[in-house]
């Protein structure tokens, strides 16, 4: 895409006053959302930059970390497959698939950015497959025959009035605006394609190097379904996606849920190790460009853990949306990687940041976004210039530019220059507007249709500070230092001694309250009958329960039916959680004896018995319970999706009510 097209399809989206609307409402709520959601983790910002070392360890040594990966995963009994392009990835899926099919094969997808990468769901149409997207955003695009416009929200571009005209016309229900009724029409329509599919496909969010597991977090719960009904599961992953071990895992999911979605974890948080019975298990590790990044100065952009933050944060792409950029991956670490991944066509998408500082402020690994994308923009006129035959001295800048950073460097150097220039940089500002890279007027360079030229400041920051305020600041910086000067593993300390102090049932309690889950205090004697109450007062006679954890004579005589099948008609699904976690409210539930992890994912109504004794205080302490299981999976509260305008509906694909017997030893 040329800058000329890019222009266009800019002023077409500023243009668009539904498309202005909906970022309008949809990227504020979720900035908002994040800010609130990183004040109940007072040290992120020292996780923060744990996460960008745990990064940037990965990606040093990537494929010392990919071999471990490898051999550990292949031990676990998974498949693995390498693809150094799309067109061997795409051959990869259908030959797993097994394309040919005498009836054309059901596919269930999950969210997945490397599919899309892929164009993958074009290839296996082409190929005689049905593939139906089953995050309810992408489920909506798909339907309108569109890209994803984020790379965590697909329809952030759409009203709700949008979807109640599409699901009108492609699913022949009345109009309507009503959320809930948009959700629940589509669980039903996909409830269909998860328990018909004979192939699942899902993308990776993290693949841990030293158990050779992966991770998927959804909070639809439709990664859980195509990564447990289906016959064959095919996870597509990114070679960059690895952590070395469970802790940096714990740290990353931490930040990742926060960042993209506002929430301290996402709803269903899966480990995956092993294939479950009469299930086939395969990984595809995509390259695609990835080792070539890794060895240009864009390989900080491979730290990415695909959150969304920074589109969200940047005052570009919330004018714009996704489409404008014309790439997979939209907004400020989009328009690096796109660079990075697909070549020259996608350089000129650097131009579309103001350079703010903002998406570097919001992005959770610390990737500095403004010095890839500078980096980006010095790329793009260095081919300009090697294409023009007139390479230059000053690494690709023009002339001007050159000029402009040498004459900076002479005032910066020389503070009372610095403060003369300081009172006349209006004046210069104006003057070296037409000429310079660095000043965007809209006159010169197109840039600035939807926004105005910031005034300049009656007084200068060297004025303000000689004056009043200059103590105040000192006390505030003083203070600052003095917090910064405290230790990592003290600040840690604190933050433990801290939540020592709150007893964790409680914590569990009103954590898993406040993500609409509910508790409900029981004793070992008690607990069949507290049960049998609770299924007497809905009229429920039929359950789907995991052997050894109820009296199942009493629930007998109580005139409940018991399954070990999972079974779409019933309506309750019982299991006995491993472990709680105090500060998410997640119980964590693993395969196991009778369909465990089907009954609390198909029902309606999911029951878990957890004893008080296995609630740990966080996610670090309880992750490394996942061991030895085939597929784990980190429960916060009933299924949710926030897909339209932003507006959270329970029960999508999962359950919609999650009650926890706890069990007082
Ligand atoms: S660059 Fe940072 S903020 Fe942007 S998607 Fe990646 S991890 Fe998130």
């Amino acid at each position: 895409m040329n800058t000329a097209e890019f222009r266009k399809r800019i002023r077409k989206s500023i243009a668009n006053e539904n498309l202005q609307s909906a970022l309008d409402a949809n990227t504020e709520r979720r900035v908002k959302g994040r800010d609130a959601a990183f004040a109940s983790l007072p040290d992120w910002r020292e996780r923060r930059q744990r996460a960008h070392a745990v990064r940037a360890e990965v990606i040093e040594h990537l494929d010392q970390y990919l071999d471990q990966f490898i051999a550990n995963t292949t031990q676990n009994g998974i498949t693995i497959h390498r693809a150094k392009d799309a067109d061997e990835a795409i051959k990869i899926v259908l030959n797993i698939a097994g394309a040919k099919h005498a009836s054309p094969l059901l596919v269930a997808k999950s969210k997945s950015m490397v599919s899309e990468e892929l164009n993958l769901n074009h290839a296996l149409e082409a190929e005689g497959l049905r593939v139906v997207e089953t995050d309810l955003g992408e489920y909506i695009v798909q339907l309108r025959h569109e890209r994803p416009a984020h790379i965590i929200t697909p329809a952030v571009h759409l009203r709700r009035s949008d979807v109640g005209q599409l699901f009108h016309e492609k699913l022949g229900i009345p109009y309507t605006e009503d959320i809930p009724t948009l959700t629940n029409t589509a669980r039903k329509v996909l409830r269909e394609v998860f328990l018909t599919a004979d192939v699942g496909i899902s993308g990776v969010n993290f693949a841990i190097a030293e158990t050779g597991g992966f991770c998927i977090v959804t909070n639809e719960g439709n990664g859980r379904m195509v990564t447990t009904l289906p016959p064959v599961h095919i996870a597509l992953m990114g070679m960059e996606r690895l952590v070395r071990n469970l802790d940096d895992l714990a740290l990353m999911l931490s930040l990742l849920a926060r960042s993209a979605t506002t929430q301290k974890i996402s709803v269903y948080t899966q480990l995956i190790h092993k294939p479950l019975p009469h299930q086939q298990r395969h990984i595809v590790i995509l390259d695609n460009g990835r080792a070539r990044l890794r060895n240009s100065p864009l390989k900080e952009s491979l730290y990415c853990i695909r959150c969304g933050a920074c589109l969200n944060a940047c005052p570009v792409f919330r004018e714009l949306g996704g489409h404008a950029y014309n790439s997979v991956y939209p907004g400020p670490i989009g328009s690096v990687i796109s660079a990075g991944l697909f070549g020259s066509d996608f350089v000129p998408l650097a131009q579309a940041s103001s350079l703010c500082g903002a998406c570097k402020e919001a992005c959770p690994v610390d990737i500095d976004l403004p010095k890839m994308l500078m980096r980006v923009r010095a790329g793009q006129s260095e081919m300009r210039e090697l294409k023009e035959g007139k390479r230059k001295e000053g690494g690709g800048l023009s002339s001007m530019s050159i000029i402009f950073l040498k004459t900076y460097s002479r005032l910066a150097t020389h503070p009372k220059l610095f403060a003369l220039s300081q009172k006349f940089a209006w004046l210069g500002t104006f003057l070296a507007a037409p000429f310079t890279d660095f000043v965007h007027l809209p006159a010169f360079t197109g840039w600035g249709y939807s926004k105005d030229l910031p005034r300049f400041s009656g007084k200068t920051f060297r004025d303000r500070w000689d004056g009043s305020q200059r103590n105040t600041y000192t006390s505030r910086h003083v203070h600052r230092a003095s917090d910064d000067k405290q230790s990592l593993p003290a600040k840690e300390e604190t933050v433990r001694s801290l939540q020592g102090d709150i007893d964790t049932t409680e914590q569990f309690i009103t954590e898993l309250n406040k993500v609409n889950g509910n508790v409900i205090r029981t004793t070992s004697n008690e607990l069949t009958g507290k049960i049998i109450d609770f299924l007497q007062v809905r009229s429920i006679d039929r359950i789907h329960l995991e052997p050894n954890i109820l009296d199942e004579s009493a629930l007998s005589r109580a005139g409940i039916n018991l399954s070990r099948e999972a079974d779409p008609a019933i309506r309750v699904g019982v299991t006995k959680a491993i472990c709680g976690v105090a500060d998410t409210g997640s119980i964590l539930e693993a395969d196991g004896d009778g369909s465990k992890l089907q009954a609390s994912l198909l029902p309606e109504i999911h029951l878990a018995v957890l004893k008080r004794s296995d609630i740990y205080p966080s996610l670090s302490n309880a992750i490394h319970r996942v061991r030895g299981t085939k597929s784990a999976v980190f429960i916060t509260g009933p299924s949710r999706t926030a897909d339209i305008e932003m507006t959270l509906s329970i029960g999508v694909h999962g359950p919609g009510e999650v009650q926890v017997f706890l069990v007082d030893d």
